[in-house]
């Protein structure tokens, strides 16, 4: 998955590009450029590639999301429905803005179940905010028939999902508003950025205000400009955003090599009784990131994760137990651990974490591993870690 594999001569000449005029700032300085302006360049090119009328790229992905729900009106005591199975990122943007994730089970697709977002509706609920976990759709089909019923927004994470589709259309595209996550191990990186995409023209210009501390950015006068309303940075550097352009120009080679990868391991996999792989709706097409599949049940699952690390099959994830990207082990959501005093919106509207019932999201995530896909290996690196991971998986 990490673009960070292949940089090369394209990064460096955009990268060179804003290092011999200096202006390192995405905004002004339109004297000193000499006519380049990549983060507005990358935003351009990023609605061309996402088939989205608007574009605004931010410090990250986390920020991408915070600014994609501010932009959309989203704030205190707003509840967003959001899965158990994510990055960390999903409740911290949420909570950045005030609002209350609710979380709710995934299905065999590692991704929000409808039918558990469906009773999770209640008058307090603002979004649904599904996320394309390990590069695959959600079903976003009955997702978008729920929110269409209640009203509601749909919010994509596709942060680990660029580059897929449903029904044709990329993803981030389908939703209201969609994120992408520009970080160091993404598909395609900045070091560190993140972007949001949107059709609704009023969306975008509050993420274009929201994003650079509530400036309007009307005029060449920067000291004059106005605030319609408050704001924060969440501005990305020109020279985060110059590497993001050589990335994106780059994205659908990357997106061939994964598949390429993808499809030895897979194929390779098949034989191996009692091994099923995650369910990709009708509509989607992967990015091919991740290979995830399930073992029968979870002592099944642990003794094929460890096999695969004594076999020296690195990139392996076990999510069960993993810190970072499953419910089991956010103990700080769960005692809402903050350096400081949180919103009393939170307080009183989170959900008691410790006491519910997500047996149906352990059911799956128990019984998931999934092999990142990488960039960077050579045809004999891959044939052998797949034969290697049929050993090792076959036990
Ligand atoms: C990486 C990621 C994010 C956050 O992106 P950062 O750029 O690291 O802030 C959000 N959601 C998901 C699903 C991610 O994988």
């Amino acid at each position: 998955m990490p673009g960070f594999e292949l940089f090369g001569d394209t990064e460096r000449k955009h990268l060179n590009d804003v290092l011999d005029t200096g202006v390192l700032m995405r905004y002004g300085f339109d004297g000193m450029r000499k006519g380049h302006w990549k983060a507005k360049e990358l935003e351009a090119a990023l609605c061309r590639r996402m088939q989205s009328k608007h574009a605004q790229l931010v410090s990250s992905g986390t920020a991408a999301l915070t600014v994609a729900l501010a932009s959309a009106g989203v704030g205190a005591g707003d509840e967003v429905i959001m899965p158990t199975f994510t990055f960390v990122a999903s409740f911290e943007s949420l909570m950045a803005v005030g609002a209350v994730p609710v979380l709710v089970d995934i299905d065999d697709t590692l991704t929000l179940d409808p039918v558990a977002v469906e009773k999770a509706v209640t008058p307090r609920t603002r979004v649904v905010m599904p996320v394309h976990m390990c590069g695959s759709s959600a079903q976003l089909k009955e997702l978008k028939a729920i929110c269409e019923k209640h009203g509601l927004l749909l919010l994509e994470d596709a942060c680990q999902a660029i580059g897929a589709t449903y029904e044709g259309r990329p993803l981030g595209s389908y939703g209201d508003l969609g994120c992408f996550s520009f970080d160091y191990v993404k598909t395609i990186t900045c070091g560190e950025g993140g972007g949001i995409i949107t059709d609704n023209a009023k969306y975008a210009e509050n993420a274009d205000h929201y994003s650079d501390h509530g400036h309007d950015h009307v005029g060449q006068d920067r000291g004059a400009e106005q605030h319609p309303f408050l704001g924060y940075n969440y501005r990305i550097s020109e020279l985060h955003a110059a590497v993001g352009l050589a990335q994106i120009s780059r994205l659908d080679e990357f997106l061939e090599i994964q598949k390429k990868n993808y499809t030895i391991f897979r194929e390779a996999l098949s034989v191996v009784p009692g091994i099923t792989f995650r369910r990709v709706p009708e509509e989607a097409e992967e990015n091919y990131s991740f290979l995830s599949f399930f073992l029968p049940d979870e002592a099944a699952a642990r003794k094929a994760h460890k096999a695969l690390g004594e076999a020296g099959v690195d990139g392996c994830f076990y999510w069960y137990d993993n810190n970072w990207h499953y419910i089991k082990k956010w103990d700080h959501l769960k005692d809402l651990r903050s350096p400081g005093k949180l919103p009393q919106e939170i307080i009183d509207g989170m959900p008691d974490y410790k006491n519910r019932d997500f047996s149906a999201s352990n059911a799956i995530i128990g019984r998931t591993i999934s092999v990142l896909i990488k960039l960077g290996w050579t045809e004999e690196e891959v044939n052998r870690r797949a034969e290697k991971m049929v050993k090792a998986v076959k036990g």
